[in-house]
């Protein structure tokens, strides 16, 4: 699985369970694409609530990944892709942004077993991003070209049947 970026990124609010913050709070730093962590189907893509644009999720993409799990990617100002339509893992899906519930240019990234609010999977353990807040990281992940750094997490990233072994580095 890769990060929702391509290119160095950091964690500026960790996964605390459901009922206190139920994903990871990322920021791009050398770009603001929001990349596809895994292949499935858009499940969803639009406001939550399109009458406020100031609640929850703000803009948000959720893809029903080929695992069966809910991927979220909330306060995006800019959705590029439409509910139904199938992604490919690191297709871009939209831009950070800091729409709904938020104070700052970030991606809310969160998994849950259903389309609904209520329990998540713990992001950090499905995804390999370290659940440290502050932590700046880089999966690795590039067409035709690799980095270098210290190895944290050992992360995979399968594209038309060929795995990549990736890494995902402090930096
Ligand atoms: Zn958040």
């Amino acid at each position: 699985m890769n990060s929702p970026y391509m290119g160095k990124f950091k964690v500026t609010q960790a996964y605390k369970g459901d009922s206190v913050h139920d994903g990871l709070d990322l920021e791009g730093i050398d770009s603001r694409e929001i990349h596809a962590t895994i292949g499935g189907t858009i499940h969803y893509a639009g406001w939550e609530n399109s009458a406020d644009h100031s609640q929850g999720f703000g803009q948000y993409v959720c893809i029903k990944g080929t695992d069966g799990k809910f991927y979220y990617f909330g306060h995006l100002s800019e959705i590029k892709v439409k509910s139904g339509q199938s992604v490919n893992i690191t297709d871009v899906i939209g831009i950070e942004g800091s729409t709904g519930r938020s104070t700052g240019s970030h991606c809310h990234y969160c998994i849950r077993p259903n389309f609904c609010k209520g329990n998540s999977f713990n992001v950090s353990e499905i995804s390999g991003i370290p659940n440290c807040e502050g932590g700046t990281y880089d999966d690795g992940f590039r067409i035709g070209s690799a980095i270098s750094g210290k190895r944290t997490k050992s992360v995979s990233l399968t594209i038309d049947g060929v795995t990549y072994q990736g890494i995902l580095s402090e930096k």
